[in-house]
């Protein structure tokens, strides 16, 4: 069974890389590590929090260490909240409160200028040494009112082009193989088959 540490204390996105990994990986995360502080997320790009992530916990295990840093970019709001999407409404972070402010900023846009999209980039580390990144997005637009109650963060708000539920509405599997993440990692398969690590 091959072995892989997920850079991640989100235990909802830790579920999704587990399941979107599947059988045959013994995963551990950094609740594994209740030792390790908070890696504190300050570069400029969702790769450059990516790789810090992963080569933060390159003291821990020799062995393949993956970190996730992904956000919602809405068009109307140049981006926004991006790399900050975690942390958008400032503290105690929440889900509820980011996703309140955002609706409060969109109050204003009418349905066609509510695209927006989730970005996720992988960073891949082995050995202490930065192998690669991998970058999954997903377009889709933002309702008015929240709608479902599966996955996390923003996924209640945010509707996949070609569907009319949410990210929150739609199972799991659904998600997997629409969303950023889902994109990312099926390139890190790929990295993985073309690649012995
Ligand atoms: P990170 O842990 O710094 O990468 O922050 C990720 C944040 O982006 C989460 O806390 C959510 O607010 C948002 N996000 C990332 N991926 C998703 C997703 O799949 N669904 C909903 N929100 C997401």
């Amino acid at each position: 069974m091959q072995e892989i540490l997920l850079a991640t204390a989100n235990v909802k996105k830790g579920k999704e890389l587990r399941e979107i990994l599947g059988e045959g990986w013994s995963v551990k995360t950094l609740k594994d590590f209740p030792q390790i502080p908070e890696i504190v997320e300050d570069g400029d790009t969702f790769e450059a929090n990516a790789v810090k992530k992963a080569l933060t916990l390159a003291r821990l295990s020799d062995g393949l260490i993956l970190a996730d840093d992904s956000g919602l970019e809405v068009d109307a709001l140049n981006g926004a909240p991006g790399i900050y999407s975690a942390r958008y409404a400032g503290e105690p972070a929440n889900d509820a409160n980011n996703n309140a402010l955002l609706l409060r900023n969109l109050a204003d846009t009418p349905d066609a200028r509510r695209g927006a999209q989730f970005r996720c980039v992988l960073a891949l580390v082995k050995q202490g040494r930065h192998v690669q990144t991998f970058e999954g997005i997903c377009r889709g637009r933002i309702l008015h009112a929240a709608s479902g109650e599966n996955g996390f963060g923003y996924d209640p708000l945010f509707v996949p082009d070609g569907y009319e539920q949410t990210f929150a509405e739609l199972p799991s599997e659904a998600k997997h193989q629409l969303s950023h993440r889902g994109k990312a990692m099926r390139q890190l398969f790929e990295f993985f088959n073309s690649n012995s690590l």
